[in-house]
């Protein structure tokens, strides 16, 4: 496997670097320029304060949920894997009761470095709005598969050590992109705890989506139809 991370060459040059002949190690290059393809193509990084990233291993599987309020509010749930964050858009957020099953959008792989940003992307720009760090951690895959084996089979079970989610969780596919995401029964399971009423603020800076447009030059009243109503 590749070590060392790889800079991906812009979107509009269609050439990979490729510092080595070798038929096996180009065939990996050109398979991890493709994997950021998408999330390279979309963004403008004269523009936006996004990383631009690579593909790359960190020491454990990565987890982090960015809440960002877009054009709509959502919640982007990330998991670690071949070298890229997983991504799926949630627009309602978890949720701790079993029961409830939350639409998660498959979106495009994010690089690993995205894993640590929370600001603001200008608007106009695609995602503009405010990004904060929600939840971070680390996650294990159940069952004994492979990222791969389980993602094919759109059934990918995990246990999550999270700030604030924890315990096993299901991410379940229905049809192309659409996956379902379900907390499992266990101890941190709860019928009565809305966890992003409970829990809105940022785990990297304790700001809220308001604080974080007025620290950034964001849209401050559109970041805060993100935040819970005061009581
Ligand atoms: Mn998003």
């Amino acid at each position: 496997m590749d070590a060392e991370p790889r800079e991906l060459m812009p979107a509009k040059n269609k050439t990979v670097a490729v510092k080595t002949t070798d038929a096996t190690v180009k065939k990996k290059t050109v398979a991890a320029a493709k994997a950021l393809a998408e999330y390279v193509r979309k963004r403008d990084f004269t523009k936006t304060a996004e990383p631009r990233g690579s593909v790359r291993k960190s020491a454990r599987g990565m987890y982090l949920i960015q809440k960002h309020r877009a054009s709509h509010l959502h919640y982007d749930f990330r998991l670690e894997a071949e070298g890229v964050l997983k991504s799926w858009s949630v627009p309602k957020g978890p949720s701790l009761d079993t029961a409830v099953k939350r639409l998660a959008m498959m979106v495009e792989d994010h690089p690993v470095e995205y894993g640590s940003f929370e600001g603001t992307i200008p608007e106009g720009e695609y995602g503009g709005g405010t990004v904060m760090l929600w939840d971070t951690g680390t996650y294990e895959l159940e069952d004994r598969v492979s990222w791969r084996e389980a993602e094919k089979k759109g059934r990918l079970r995990f246990t999550l050590h999270g700030k604030k989610l924890k315990g096993v969780w299901n991410l379940t596919r229905m049809s192309g992109r659409q996956w379902l995401l379900i907390k499992s029964r266990d101890a941190y399971a709860s019928k009565d705890v809305d966890i992003t009423e409970a829990k809105p603020r940022s785990v990297k800076s304790r700001r809220l989506l308001a604080g974080i447009a007025r620290d950034e030059g964001g849209d401050v009243e559109k970041a805060a139809t993100g935040d819970p109503t005061p009581k």
